[in-house]
């Protein structure tokens, strides 16, 4: 719809001679999903919201020419009724702070001058030009960055592993294969910004001794594999990868692998294999990829997000980074907004706001009217959080101790009308399917969760069923070889928690 936006746009724009004083820029995600498409018309910073192919000829007669804004396509305040006419001043945009997300919906992905012209690869040649491998990792320490693909692991002692040991190659990795159900944080970046990636990638390289880069991503991703290709083509055009970049003497290239969209790729070892050919199977650490990865060579692995931070803090400096968020998650983290919510879409805040902030203000609170019931942070492996964890700031220690966490960033919001043991039923359904059955523990005791939970779900259950749920959960947890069955009972354990009733009237009523 976008791309037929843009052409009628541009032929109304031929018709009326405009072609050369209007150029037309398709962008990455606005992350607004709810209110697409969005059409924003700069310098004066006008934005429409929920365009249609047909509005191509308003937007140039009245806006274009006229100068005057479309009532009918500006956003509506749904408290005050008022139409607003800036993005900014929107309560979506309001409390987010972008810098993951810093040029999603500003530049065209596909331009790199646009990504040069908005700061970017500054922050390779600074590292190239003004500092050492070890004071990139050093600032790297002091910005406090933890890995945003859900480890949380401190990115600078990181990069301090894979900078320690010695190898004839090593090898830097992005981990693109975003699997939680709901999450589009890596996809929305690397279409949205795929050069922050890149440039991010060759620092790390830079830093830790790596010439070589791999971005392993899910086949489904069509439009983020062309974009980044492209953006490849164009970086070693501008001599910004490959040979000698910028005449540093730093080689650094990058090759994509590609994924079979399976979730267990996630976990380092398991992607490391399947992008040596194998089977997508965990082996247990240590060795840790930093001492022998990709075929058996020091590896550095980090996520989109993770990668997408990076450029920023080498710019504005780790001190800067350090300054946003709380005490021990610094910076901001991006969340896939789904479920119940009015205002569908991908956010990005500092880390520390709450949870209420997000749903409520940010979010617009829940759909058609309804009354919250829970969200469920970091996806199949994470937790059911409720009303009276509304407040608990988002950051990766509280959440876990709410008995969630944070994942990758995928939060969906349920009502009053959810059903909390199918919701458990469907994210076990999901590590069941996903599951690698390497282990024994997450094979088998994920499937007979499974077993219990649908004997529950269609009125067969006993409350005896219930403590056997329990106490499978707590041993799945405690005997799984990866993060994969390390985490897949949350989901069970946090509603049983907090939902005991609601188990209970299933067993006791046979509904
Ligand atoms: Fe495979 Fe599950 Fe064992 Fe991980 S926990 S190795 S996904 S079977």
């Amino acid at each position: 719809k976008s791309r037929q936006i843009a052409d009628n746009i541009n032929t109304v724009l031929k018709e009326k001679g405009m072609e050369d004083q209007v150029e037309v820029v398709l962008t990455g995600c606005f992350g607004f999903c709810e209110k697409g498409p969005i059409v924003k018309i700069m310098p004066e910073n006008t934005f429409y919201v929920e365009v249609k192919p047909e509005d191509a000829g308003r937007i140039v007669e009245e806006d274009l020419i006229k100068g005057d804004k479309i009532e009918t396509l500006l956003y509506r305040d749904p408290k005050t009724g008022t139409r607003i006419h800036e993005g900014e001043n929107m309560e979506f945009y309001k409390k987010q702070m972008r810098i993951a997300l810093r040029n999603c919906g500003l530049i065209n992905p596909e331009n790199i001058e646009e990504y040069l012209g908005n700061r970017g690869y500054m922050a390779l040649g600074k590292c190239l030009n003004e500092m050492n491998p070890q004071s990139v990792i050093d600032e790297m320490k002091l910005s406090g960055l933890r890995g945003r693909g859900g480890g949380g692991f401190p990115t600078g002692l990181k990069w301090q592993f894979a900078a320690n040991n010695s190898a004839d190659q090593k090898y830097v990795v992005c981990n693109a294969d975003e699997g939680d159900p709901g999450a589009f944080m890596d996809r929305s970046i690397l279409e949205g910004d795929p050069h922050s990636v890149i440039e991010a990638m060759a620092i790390c390289g830079y830093s830790t001794g790596a010439s070589k880069g791999l971005v392993y991503i899910r086949a489904e991703y069509p439009l983020a594999i062309n974009r980044l290709k492209k953006a490849m083509d164009d970086a070693r055009e501008y001599g910004l990868l490959g040979k000698n970049i910028l005449g540093s003497g730093f080689d650094f290239d990058i090759e994509i692998k590609y994924g079979a969209g399976a979730f267990v790729c996630g976990e380092e070892t398991a992607l490391i294999h399947s992008m040596e050919g194998e089977r997508g199977e965990p082996t247990s650490k240590p060795p840790f990829p930093a001492e022998s990865g990709y075929w058996g060579k020091p590896t550095n692995v980090n996520n989109v997000e993770t990668f997408a931070n990076i450029p920023e803090i080498i710019l504005n400096g780790g001190e800067w980074f350090k300054s946003i968020g709380t005490e021990k998650s610094s910076g901001t983290k991006v969340f896939a907004l789904a479920g119940k919510i009015n205002n569908v879409g991908l956010v990005e805040v500092p880390m520390g706001t709450t949870l209420r902030e997000v749903i409520f203000e940010i979010g617009g609170g829940i759909s058609n009217g309804k009354k919250f019931k829970a969200v469920q942070t970091g996806g199949p492996s994470g937790g059911c959080l409720t009303e009276r964890d509304l407040d608990t700031p988002i950051d990766f220690d509280s959440l876990l101790a709410k008995g969630s966490m944070m994942g990758s960033g995928g939060m969906i919001v349920m009502d009053e009308d959810n059903c909390m043991v199918a919701v458990s039923k469907f994210y076990l359904e999901f590590t069941v399917e996903e599951s690698c059955g390497k282990c024994t523990p997450c094979r088998i005791g994920n499937t007979r969760l499974y077993e219990i939970l649908d004997k529950i779900t269609k009125g067969n259950g006993t409350l005896e069923d219930l403590e056997l749920l329990k106490e499978l959960s707590e041993t799945i947890k405690d005997t799984s070889l990866c993060g994969l069955g390390q985490t897949a009972p949350n989901p069970i354990l946090s509603t049983l928690d907090q939902f005991w009733d609601e188990y209970v009237a299933h067993v006791v009523d046979k509904r």
